[in-house]
C-alpha cells in the first residue's frame, strides 16, 4: 500500500471526510483509486485527488498549471491590474496550502495520536491553517499590499480550490456508496 494513500485513508476524522458518512470506515485504498476513475470528474478535482491522495508529484504540477490558468482567468474577469508573476505565485500558494503546508506535523495529518486520542495542536482536524504572514511571504507581497487587496483576492482563489476538493469528496462519496449517479 502506498504510504501517503494509507495515511490519507486513516485521516477519516477530518471534517470533510466526516460529512461523507461512516461508509469510509472499511475503505481500502484500491476502492478510492477505482472511484477516481469512475464517472466524469473535471480536471482540477481529478489532478487534486491524484496529487493529494496518491502523492503524485507530476499531478501536483498538472494541478498547478490548471490553477494558474484559473487565476489568470479570474484576474481578467475581476480586472486585477498586476504583473502575471504575482498571479502565478498566488496559484502556487493556493496549491501549496491545500496540498501540504498545513498538515499538522504532530499527527502527520491524521488528527489522532498513536494512542487514538484527539491530537491537541490541530484539535483533531489534522490541519493547521497557514498564518497571514506565511501567506504574504510565500507570495512575495508586502504586508500593506496584502492587507489592502491581495488577501481578499487570495480568498477567492483558495475558495475555488476548496470547491474543487468538495466536488472531489462528493464524487468519492457517490461512487463509494455504490450509487453511480455521477
Ligand atoms: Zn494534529
Amino acid at each position: 500500500m502506498h504510504p501517503a494513500l494509507q495515511l490519507q485513508l486513516l485521516n477519516l476524522r477530518s471534517p470533510s471526510w466526516q460529512r461523507s458518512g461512516a461508509a469510509y470506515k472499511s475503505l481500502q485504498w484500491e476502492d478510492v483509486a477505482a472511484a477516481l476513475g469512475m464517472g466524469q470528474l473535471p480536471p482540477i478535482p481529478l489532478a487534486l485527488a491524484r496529487a493529494k491522495f496518491c502523492d503524485d508529484r507530476h499531478q501536483g504540477k498538472v494541478l498547478l498549471v490548471l490553477m494558474t490558468e484559473q487565476v489568470l482567468k479570474l484576474a481578467e474577469q475581476e480586472s486585477w491590474r498586476c504583473r502575471k508573476a504575482v498571479l502565478v505565485k498566488l496559484a502556487q500558494l493556493a496549491c501549496h496550502e491545500l496540498l501540504s503546508a498545513h498538515h499538522c506535523k504532530q499527527c502527520g495529518g491524521r488528527g489522532i495520536t498513536r494512542r487514538g486520542l484527539s491530537c491537541s495542536p490541530c484539535r483533531g482536524k489534522g490541519r493547521i491553517p497557514m498564518t497571514t504572514a506565511a501567506r504574504y511571504r510565500f507570495a512575495a507581497i508586502d504586508k500593506r499590499n496584502w492587507d489592502r487587496r491581495w488577501n481578499q483576492r487570495y480568498e477567492q482563489v483558495y475558495s475555488q480550490l476548496c470547491e474543487a476538493e468538495n466536488q472531489l469528496l462528493g464524487h468519492l462519496a457517490r461512487q463509494l456508496n455504490g450509487r453511480n449517479t455521477d
